[in-house]
């Protein structure tokens, strides 16, 4: 008799984003004559660089000759690819890696859910609270996460980034195997410097436990004291997996490709974690498509550096416009400043839903409602700067003239 994996029936209603999804499209249904303005979830809105446009018009054609097309590729990306992510992102902040050590993927979210496949059952799992629903719910699905009661997850540990704690977790109590973190921090923005992030080096090696970095949005860092990677800080190889992706560094979302480094120095129960995630990606992983790592390749050309920058800019720009609306409507914000998104408390103890719901019917403007990241974001909600300038600047008008 066929059975399901049980751990399905456990999660709680629909994935964030689709019930807030849902709720605009209800509004947009009730009130037709009125522009609905997504400040919500987080993708892009500015075209791809033309620099990456070329390359992939050329990769393309490539594939139409007998002598350039590529079948499968290697699943763990091709050659050139990853040099340039060494060169590019590594060896400029002096962090030496091996080609074989970069795994090119199709994005970061599947790697963050997908690294799960290399760990035991039973670890017990540190998320940050409020967090990237990725982590907590790939965690419910493989059966680590426990049961679901009352907003929690029985065997997760939860560290809340509140207001007190600078929205920055604090080193667990009880001992924890699988330790995500994810700075500059989808939802509330903050990020770590470098101090504090040798702190959780530090404390994963005492502890024999593994981080699991996601820095998906390294490319917002603007302060030079935030690292962008965690191998800026001594002995995290020993101790820590990172993941990146083209998705905001280049407004790739729609094009997938990310990359995950695993470095031979992490070792776990005499296994390198390294040989583990190579024979996981070889099993269930065919590689990203060749025009498309031709594309990525081209984000580190001088002309590619240029334009996605640019791009970068224009977000910081918008993140900057929100935080500067909110902070002058009386909203205690945080993030924004090296991230694209933007953290803000609801006035007068308003629940985060209540706070959403009363902007999107009084304004159309579609935000995120921080509850549905974690029990600490209860009170929150979190605005993206990836709209376009225009969008930006009339939900600033719009939410000023109700707050
Ligand atoms: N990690 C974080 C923290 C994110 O916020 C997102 C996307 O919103 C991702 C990963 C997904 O990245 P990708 O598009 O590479 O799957």
């Amino acid at each position: 008799m066929l059975n399901i994996n049980k751990n399905f029936k456990k999660l709680p209603g629909a994935y964030l984003f689709s019930t807030v999804a849902r709720l605009a499209e209800e509004y947009q249904k009730a009130h037709p004559e009125r522009e609905l303005i997504k400040m919500s979830i987080g993708d892009v809105t500015r075209p791809i660089a033309p620099s990456v446009v070329r390359a992939m018009e050329t990769a393309a054609h490539e594939m139409g000759t007998a002598e350039g097309f590529r079948g499968y590729g290697p699943e763990q990306g091709y050659e050139f690819l990853r040099s340039a992510i060494i060169k590019n992102d590594y060896i400029s902040r002096g962090i030496e890696l091996d080609t074989s050590e970069v795994f090119v993927s199709d994005g970061a979210k599947s790697d963050c859910g997908n690294i799960g496949d290399i760990f035991g059952i039973d670890n017990i799992v540190a998320v940050c609270d409020p967090v990237y629903p990725v982590y907590v719910d790939t965690n419910a699905m493989a059966g680590r996460a426990g049961d679901y009661k009352e907003g929690r997850w029985s065997r997760l540990v939860y560290m809340p980034c509140t207001a007190e704690t600078g929205f920055l977790p604090e080193l667990p109590k009880t001992s924890v195997d699988i330790i995500y973190l994810c700075f500059p921090n989808n939802p509330t923005g903050a990020a770590a410097t470098r101090v504090q992030l040798k702190k959780w080096v530090d404390y994963a090696k005492d502890c024999g436990a593994v981080i699991l970095y996601d820095s998906a949005y390294e490319a917002f860092i603007t302060d030079p004291d935030i690292p962008h990677s965690i191998y800026e800080i001594d002995g995290a190889k020993e101790c820590a997996i990172e993941f990146r992706s083209f998705s905001k560094t280049a407004g790739f979302t729609g094009m997938r490709c990310a990359y995950t480094i695993v470095p031979h120095e992490l070792k776990c129960d005499g296994a390198e974690l390294n040989a583990l995630w190579n024979r996981r990606q070889c099993t269930k992983f065919n590689g990203v498509p060749y025009v498309i790592q031709r594309a990525a390749e081209a984000v580190y050309s001088p002309d590619g550096q240029r334009e996605t920058r640019a791009a970068i800019e224009y977000y910081l720009e918008n993140a900057k416009i929100i935080r500067t609306a909110l902070s002058a409507a009386g909203l205690s914000v945080c993030g924004g400043e090296n991230a694209p998104y933007i953290w803000a408390k609801a006035p007068k103890n308003m629940g985060s839903w209540d706070f959403f719901n009363e902007i999107l019917n009084k304004t159309g403007v579609v935000t995120t409602p921080g509850a549905g990241f974690g029990p600490s974001g209860e009170g929150y909600i979190r605005l993206t700067a990836f709209s376009t300038r225009e969008h930006t600047q009339k939900a600033m008008e719009l939410l000023g003239n109700i707050l």
